[in-house]
């Protein structure tokens, strides 16, 4: 099924022609639980991955010994999701059974991976995998037309202690044989940071820079424009800037730092490659759910990768405009 974004509720550039200047187009993901294979875009799937190359590891030193099983993280969504599945079912009990209660109740935090030294090198764990083919607007460099990013699901990395992202990117027709056995983290630090297997529906949409880094003119007009008094009214930060979600390219939202001058080593700005997103919609951003999915936007439907990022946020990949090889950069907003 393709997924459809409404139609804006409003032309905001009938009210304000000066914001066509600051129309952007980017790529919503729209991932969807599912059972992508290696030839398939996807976040949390199995990826086009050569059998006779190595692994990516993490050996940045930081503690790897103590957090969730990764097993356990599958096996407790297991239980829930039948659970929460039965629950919908007439004449069915409510909520798990008291087998089910006592092992999710066994699956704790713990220090699960005591062999583990502060640098032994651990497999990254697979987030998206991008084909050029799947995603308008996604260009890769040197002909490239696959892209894979990993990242180490540990708060333990950089001076702002997040995940560490990796990006490769190949050309797919390279790849001959796919590894079958794909490495994976015995332990993550955070149940969050493991991304739940969903198939991609990509959708170029419009979009309109973030408020505050509009001209003072044009910020000046939106501020007459809005309705403050009327929670339900229209509004250009929820309803007609950035769409909420996963996606590729576009503007980005700064809503907890305000915006930041994102610069390469190199001094130039970089690009927007990828947002993260913790929610593809919310009680705010309601006129973004796409139309295929209003019989369910009151549901955990807006939570399809069961990633989450920060305190619930963005978690934005910026990389060098000229070169790719020039480290990229993470934001959480
Ligand atoms: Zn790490
Ligand atoms: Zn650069």
């Amino acid at each position: 099924m393709t997924r459809t974004t409404p139609e804006r509720p409003m032309d905001i550039e009938e009210v304000i022609p000066e914001l066509a200047e600051y129309r952007g187009i980017a790529t919503r993901l729209h991932p969807r639980p599912g059972a992508p294979g290696p030839g398939e875009s996807s976040v949390g799937g199995p990826f086009l991955w050569p059998a006779d190359e190595p692994w990516p590891m993490c050996t940045e030193p930081h503690k790897r010994r103590f957090g969730e099983r990764l097993s356990d993280v599958r096996l407790r969504r297991k239980i829930l999701a039948e659970a929460w599945s039965r629950q919908s079912a007439p004449g069915q009990p409510e909520g798990p059974t008291d087998e089910e209660f006592e092992t999710l109740g066994s699956l704790k935090r713990g220090r699960h991976a005591p062999w583990l030294a502060d640098t032994d090198p651990i497999p990254l764990m697979r987030v998206a995998q991008l084909y050029t083919r799947d995603v308008p607007g996604l260009s890769l460099p040197g002909g490239s037309d696959l892209l894979q990013v990993f990242w180490c699901p540990f708060n333990a990395h950089g001076e702002e202690r997040n995940v560490a992202v990796h990006l490769y990117w190949r050309k797919a027709s390279e790849v001959s044989e796919v590894l079958a056995e794909q490495p994976e983290p015995e332990v993550v630090g955070r149940d969050d940071y493991v991304p739940a297997p969903c198939v991609l529906h990509p959708e170029q949409v419009t979009e309109h820079q973030w408020g505050d880094l509009l001209p003072y003119a044009i910020r000046a007009q939106l501020d007459e424009w809005e309705d403050w008094e009327d929670e339900d009214a229209v509004s250009y930060q929820s309803d007609l800037s950035i769409p909420p979600g996963w996606k590729v390219g576009g503007f980005a939202p700064w809503p907890l730092t305000g915006p930041q001058e994102i610069v390469c080593q190199c001094g130039q700005q970089m690009d927007l490659l990828l947002t993260i997103d913790s929610r593809e919609w919310d009680s705010g951003t309601r006129s973004w759910v796409p139309i295929e999915d209003r019989g369910v936007a009151d549901t955990d439907a807006n939570t399809p990768t069961q990633v989450v990022v920060g305190r619930g946020g963005r978690l934005m990949v910026f990389v060098c405009p000229s070169d790719w090889s020039h480290p990229h950069r993470i934001v959480l907003q």
